[in-house]
């Protein structure tokens, strides 16, 4: 016999069950909002391995310049010496080009050194950024990261203490009707029992049989939706207008429609007849 007193079991255990599934849900959905976070860093260390990479380039780079320039100073010097030494007009055409070479490359080689000079500032200044900020985001991360294990704890003995509190509750309930009856608030995310009125289930709004209604009202078994699977209480219909006050309530308003969807529902009779013999 099923009492008033199994139908409070099934709102309160409706209650502890919806709680405790969203706590689950949350306990996993949680450490994934780190994930954004970790992300960043991780770029942000790939870049600093990526600065760190060109900027030995670049200094490889800037020590060869500087080489070069000394070669060529001292290529211009020693031609400029021999200046004193020379006695032709040719031989001082030729050293005189000499000299002028080496000025041109030394020119050119101070102008590449001083590029790589501020390449190298700018780099050592990004990497010096870098730095700053991947200390900055692993500090949050780790707080972060301890936040959200607390919270978590938390939530986790909150859902122990439902199961405790589900527990009391479903010791002397069918276990098989505690298994659908939580299978069914896990799929629809909430009501897992609900009235039916006239012969309208109030979870999907589908007419039933008229003999749901009367096996709902005898009580004598719990009585599941053949639609949406919900557990079935009886609760009087205040007037006829109970059938259509559905979503498609609007519908009122055409007869054609009207016509339509009480041809529909006769079928949707006929179905639920058919699969009852089956059975
Ligand atoms: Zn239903």
């Amino acid at each position: 016999m099923v009492t008033e007193n199994d139908l409070d079991k099934l709102r309160t255990l409706q209650d502890i069950l919806s709680q405790k599934i969203r706590l689950e849900h949350d306990i996993q959905e949680i450490p994934k909002l780190l994930g954004t976070q970790e992300e960043m860093l991780n770029r942000l260390k790939k870049t600093f391995i990526e600065k760190n990479q060109e900027y030995e380039k670049v200094k490889s780079a800037e020590s060869e310049f500087r080489n070069m320039l000394l070669e060529a100073e001292s290529m211009r010097e020693k031609s400029e010496k021999n200046m004193d030494v020379i006695s032709t007009q040719r031989e001082y055409e030729a050293l005189d080009k000499e000299i002028r070479d080496a000025s041109e490359k030394e020119q050119q080689y101070r102008k590449d050194l001083q590029q790589k000079e501020r390449l190298l500032s700018e780099l050592d200044e990004q990497i010096k950024q870098h730095t700053g900020l991947i200390e900055q985001q692993e500090k949050e991360l780790s707080e972060r990261r301890s936040g959200i294990e607390t919270e978590i704890t938390a939530k986790k003995k909150q859902v122990d203490d439902l199961v405790k509190d589900e527990n009391k509750l479903t010791k002397d309930l069918d276990s098989e009707v505690v298994f659908k009856f939580e299978r069914i608030i896990r799929n629809k995310m909430g009501l897992g029992i609900v009235a039916i009125k006239g012969n309208v289930c109030m979870g999907c709004h589908m007419i039933l049989p008229a003999q749901f209604a009367n096996n709902v009202r005898l009580g004598e078994e719990f009585v599941f939706c053949p639609y949406c699977s919900r557990i079935l209480f009886y609760e009087e219909s205040e007037s006829e207008e109970e059938f259509f006050d559905t979503e498609d309530a609007g519908a009122l308003s055409d007869l054609d429609d009207i016509e339509e969807e009480e041809l529909d529902e006769d079928e949707e009779e006929e179905e639920i007849i058919n699969i009852d013999n089956e059975e």
